[in-house]
């Protein structure tokens, strides 16, 4: 039916119910990076909520590398959203259409994310599904799961539009104490934290604004809070303080 010959009453109203939650390695919004694919070390998983927690609904999905999540920034919904914003990829100085962009605040608060398929596991009577390479908080509700399918969803000939990027990283060092930390973690939890800082920090996931000053930072990467130094130099990871 053409647009204009549609009638309020026309217009759907439905709402979504999550059919899982997000496990992931990124407790906290400061240091994930800005789309999946670019850490990947990154590990996670979905919790699959009843009734979508049924081995069934997953038949045929191990065949897949890849798979499209779609699901709610919860975190940003108490900030609202506004109808033009600044992209990071333009050093956050240039406003850009909300719709132009892949912001976290929009009006239906919806993020889409392509990210590796590890399998299927049971543990304590819930169904998981293992992903890598996320971009998603902790607790992030997920509303859809689909295979990628490269066949067509892969555009050779896409426009990078005003997306400008750099393939330079920032140079990271570790601390003696900090390396003993990371070492020591491995040996109790088998996670390779000292990977998943280098690849977070590499990405710099600091505001643009920020990008001069030498200042201290920290970020919570599973239950660890990692403090760094930037300075001229690059970043120097500091110390790791293991939170309960
Ligand atoms: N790939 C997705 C997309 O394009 O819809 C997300 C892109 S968005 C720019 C990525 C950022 O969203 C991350 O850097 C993180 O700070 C933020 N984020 C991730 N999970 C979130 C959540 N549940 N609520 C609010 N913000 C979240």
């Amino acid at each position: 039916m053409p647009l204009e010959h549609q009638r309020s009453e026309d217009v759907v109203e439905y709402t979504v119910q999550p059919i899982g939650l997000i496990h992931s390695c990124y407790s906290e919004k400061f240091g994930i990076p800005r789309q999946p694919g670019l850490v990947k070390s990154a590990r996670g998983a979905i919790e699959l909520l009843p009734p979508c927690n049924r081995e069934e609904m997953f038949k045929g999905l191990e065949t897949f590398s890849h798979i499209w999540l779609q699901f709610l920034f919860h975190e940003s919904m108490a900030d609202g959203w506004r109808p033009t914003v600044r992209p990071p990829w333009l050093g956050g100085q240039e406003r850009v259409g909300l719709f132009a962009s892949r912001s976290p605040h929009r009006p239906n608060f919806l993020g889409l994310s392509v990210v590796r398929h590890l399998g299927m596991r049971k543990e304590g009577g819930k169904l998981f599904v293992d992903i890598g390479e996320l971009d998603l908080l902790h607790g992030t509700p997920i509303v859809d799961i689909k295979p990628y399918v490269p066949y067509s969803d892969r555009v050779e000939d896409a426009a990078q539009g005003f997306v400008r990027f750099s393939e330079k990283k920032i140079s990271v060092r570790f601390s003696a104490e900090a390396d003993a930390s990371c070492r020591r973690y491995q040996e109790v939890t088998g996670r390779d934290l000292k990977t998943l800082i280098h690849e977070v920090l590499e990405q710099d996931p600091r505001p643009a604004s920020q990008r001069k000053q030498e200042r201290e930072y920290g970020m919570l990467l599973w239950k660890v809070n990692v403090r760094w130094l930037a300075d001229e130099s690059g970043f120097k990871v500091l110390s790791l303080e293991e939170k309960e």
